[in-house]
């Protein structure tokens, strides 16, 4: 059964507003988006009301749920504080469990003054770690990396949820052949899809690829938020969020709301994409995430026949860049064939070929990962 908007609008003029009218009338949302029985929408209130809004967002998402024939609502809460505004209310006080492992590192960054952008940010209950993989541009394997790393975390006894934030092209269903919808749990969360030990979750599995690619603005978070919230993770050493490519303002602002405890960034080795992975550390540095390391992938060239290797993009770069910059090196992935293949069939190499010198690397890398994550949370 397919859902209109206007039978959404009609469900959330039965919902009242703290400005004393209907939330239709409020002049708070943002544009509504009904496909298929999902629904898709954001409340953009200033971040001084914020706090009196979240049991709204709650009465408008059991509200479209209700409706005959949804299947997922999605409803962001959008807090932006106005310039000059009195500073934002700090968030409602969380259930944070630690796991064992990996403990969270939240004392290594700065404190935050409540006005700060990163007052929008709340733990993931259960989730002890979120980090997110980055690259300047698209194409240069980021996905791959994020879905392999995560394997390779997961061989070092950790518990990995993987999400597929990169709603402009979710690249996860196709990396992992997941192709089911997730099913809702008695609390109307959606549950993860389990997958090689993983728990994976992608905007992928919710949308058709078309639709998440007209996605923009406003509707980008609100989407990775629920995506992040709205899922049973469960009890998490560690989520990877496979983050959309490039260092503009979508993705400022979901390093801005989700609460990261590093950042993992992914480069070729060519200069050009060298140039976009240092726009990536500065964007994380602007946050005050803290950069757990570079990646270079398609580092050298390692023929499927002979084994031999060829530096045929003048391997090193990122090595170098990393020095340079004063962040980790975490590693080399060589540009070989049966990484490609077994990505693009959906069977990542570290589970396919999981005793093969590629799932080495990506365990060692995860170790380091994993190494500063818990360095970070010594400091501290
Ligand atoms: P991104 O997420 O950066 O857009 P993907 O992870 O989707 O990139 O990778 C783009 C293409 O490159 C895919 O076909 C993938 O299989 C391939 N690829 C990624 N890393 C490697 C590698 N190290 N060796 C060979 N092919 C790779």
């Amino acid at each position: 059964m397919s859902v209109t908007q206007q039978q959404v609008l009609d469900a959330l003029a039965k919902v009242a507003s703290p400005r004393g009218v209907a939330l239709t009338n409020a002049n708070v949302l943002s544009a509504i988006t009904a496909a298929d029985g999902k629904v898709f929408f954001s409340i953009n209130v200033d971040a001084a009301e914020a706090r009196a809004w979240e049991s709204v967002r709650a009465q408008a998402e059991a509200a479209v749920r209700a409706i005959p024939g949804v299947s997922v609502a999605m409803i962001a809460l959008t807090a932006e504080r106005k310039v000059g505004a009195a500073p934002a209310a700090p968030p409602a006080p969380h259930q944070h469990r630690h796991a064992h492992g990996v403990q969270p590192v939240s004392a290594h960054k700065p404190p935050q003054s409540p006005a700060s952008p990163m007052s929008k940010q709340a733990e993931i209950p259960g989730v002890a770690a979120v980090i997110a993989v980055a690259s300047g541009k698209g194409g240069v394997g980021k996905s791959t990396t994020a879905l392999n790393l995560a394997l390779g975390l997961r061989d070092l006894g950790l518990r990995v949820g993987l999400l597929d934030a990169d709603i402009y092209g979710p690249s996860v269903p196709r990396l992992t052949g997941i192709h089911e919808k997730p099913k809702l749990n008695d609390d109307r969360k959606m549950i993860p899809i389990e997958r090689f030990g993983l728990s994976i979750m992608s905007i992928g599995f919710l949308v058709e690829e078309e639709t998440a690619m007209i996605w923009r603005g406003p509707m980008v978070m609100s989407a990775i938020t629920q995506m992040l919230r709205d899922v049973a993770w469960g009890t998490l050493d560690i989520l990877v969020v496979d983050m959309p490519p490039g260092t503009g303002d979508a993705q400022l602002t979901l390093a801005q709301n989700v609460p990261l405890k590093g950042a993992v960034i992914i480069s070729t080795p060519q200069d050009l994409s060298l140039i976009d992975a240092r726009r990536g550390l500065a964007m994380f540095r602007k946050v005050n995430v803290p950069v757990l390391g570079i990646v270079e992938n398609m580092s050298y060239f390692q023929c499927p026949e002979c084994g031999t290797r060829s530096d045929i993009f003048g391997h090193g770069g990122a090595r170098h860049e990393a020095e340079r910059l004063g962040v980790p090196f975490l590693g080399e992935i060589p540009l070989h064939m049966s990484i490609r293949t077994t990505s693009d069939s959906g069977n990542p190499v570290v589970a396919s070929e999981p005793d093969g010198p590629h799932a080495a690397i990506y365990r060692a890398i995860g170790t380091k990962v994993r190494d500063q994550l818990q360095g970070a949370t010594a400091a501290a």
